[in-house]
C-alpha cells in the first residue's frame, strides 16, 4: 500500500494472527491499488468495467455510502483529478482550468455502478476512474480487526501508514496511548488514551508538493473544486469504532473544514474528532475530554467542540 506499517500482537494466537494479517493486506492492496493495472480497480478503470470480487463490490458499495453521507467531501471517483495532478508522483504539475473543469466533469458517484449479483462488476462511465485511497488503508485495518477476532488476540497494535487499530489494552492492563501529530512542527500534538479503536488522520502535511512559486498543494482534493482542499485545517483524526468509515471520515473532514467538520459531527455522532486548525486550536468532541492529554510544551489551545 506504498507505506509504512507496523503490526503487533500478544496472547496464543498472536503469531498466526500476524502472519494471516500481513497476507490479507497483500490480498487487499492486490485488489484494490489504483496504480495496478491488473487489480480490480486498475482494470475498472482501464476498461471501464470489470468483473470484481464481491469484497471489493462491497467496500465500493460502502464507500458510495461514505459518499452520500459526506456530501460527496469524500468521493471515490476522484480518480481524474488525482491524475491529473500527479501530487504523490514524481511529476507533480498545476494543471490549466480546462483541464481541472475537464476532470470535473467525470468526478461522482453517479459515474459508478456496482453489481453485487452473479458475476458480481462494476462500470464506469467513458474517462471516470475509481480511487481508493482514502478508505483503503482503513478497510484493511478492519479486516486485521477481523483477523485478530478470529484468532483470538486480546492485545495488539496495529498502523497503516497512519491508519491506527488498537486492540483491547495493553499487555500491561492499561489504555493504549496513541500520539497525533503535530502537523506543523516535530513530534505530537496530543495523545489519546484508547481501547478497542481505529484512530485515523488526515492532513495536508502527510503528502503534498510545492510549486514553484512557493504554494503547497496538498494530496486531499476538493471534488468540488478540483484543487487540493484549502480548509482552515492541518489534519483531522477521525475515532471509531470502524477503520474504513474513520479512514474515508477523516479525508472528508480535511475538505470540509472545521465549521462543517462541527456540523456534520453533529449529526452523525457515530465517531470522535480531534481537529488541527491552522491558527493553531486543537479542537475535539467531548467525550474525548478523559482520553485526551495535551503535549507538554504544546503550542495549541485546547476547546471541546459544543454538542
Ligand atoms: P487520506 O490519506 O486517507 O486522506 O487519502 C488521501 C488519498 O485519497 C489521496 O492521495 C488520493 O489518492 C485520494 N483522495 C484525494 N482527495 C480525495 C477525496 N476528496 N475523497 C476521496 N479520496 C481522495
Ligand atoms: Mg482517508
Amino acid at each position: 500500500m506504498d507505506t509504512y506499517m507496523s503490526l503487533s500482537a500478544y496472547g496464543d494466537g498472536a503469531n498466526r494472527a500476524l502472519t494471516e494479517a500481513g497476507q490479507a493486506i497483500n490480498e487487499l492492496d492486490s485488489r484494490l491499488s489504483r496504480t495496478r493495472p491488473d487489480s480490480d480497480i486498475g482494470r475498472l478503470n482501464l476498461y471501464g468495467s470489470a468483473e470484481i470480487d464481491p469484497d471489493t463490490a462491497a467496500l465500493l458499495e460502502r464507500s458510495a455510502d461514505y459518499v452520500r453521507k459526506t456530501g460527496g467531501r469524500f468521493e471515490i471517483t476522484v480518480g481524474p483529478l488525482v491524475e491529473l495532478w500527479g501530487i504523490t508522483t514524481d511529476e507533480p504539475r498545476v494543471p490549466e482550468q480546462e483541464e481541472i473543469d475537464a476532470c470535473l466533469a467525470r468526478v461522482g458517484s453517479e459515474h459508478l455502478r456496482v453489481q453485487t449479483g452473479e458475476p458480481t462488476a462494476a462500470a464506469l462511465d467513458p474517462g471516470c476512474a475509481v480511487d481508493l485511497g482514502a478508505v483503503a488503508k482503513g478497510y484493511a485495518s478492519d479486516k486485521v480487526a477481523e483477523i485478530f477476532t478470529a484468532r483470538g488476540v486480546e492485545s495488539g497494535a496495529v498502523s497503516l501508514g497512519g491508519n491506527v487499530y488498537v486492540r483491547g489494552s495493553r499487555p500491561d492492563g492499561t489504555p493504549w496511548s496513541v500520539a497525533v501529530q503535530d502537523p506543523a512542527g516535530e513530534g505530537y500534538a496530543c495523545t489519546l488514551a484508547l481501547t478497542d479503536a481505529f484512530a485515523v488522520t488526515s492532513g495536508g502535511y502527510q503528502r503534498f508538493f510545492t510549486a514553484g512559486d512557493g504554494t503547497v498543494y496538498s494530496h486531499i482534493l476538493d471534488p468540488d473544486t478540483g484543487y487540493p482542499a484549502q480548509s482552515d485545517l492541518l489534519s483531522a483524526t477521525v475515532i471509531a469504532d470502524c477503520g474504513a468509515m474513520a479512514d474515508a471520515y477523516s479525508t472528508a473532514l480535511y475538505v470540509m473544514g472545521s465549521g462543517e467538520a462541527a456540523d456534520f459531527w453533529r449529526g452523525q455522532s457515530d465517531f470522535d474528532m480531534v481537529l488541527i486548525t491552522a491558527d493553531g486550536r486543537l479542537l475535539y468532541t467531548p467525550a474525548l475530554a478523559d482520553k485526551i492529554s495535551p503535549q507538554e510544551k504544546s503550542p495549541y489551545v485546547y476547546e471541546a467542540i459544543t454538542p
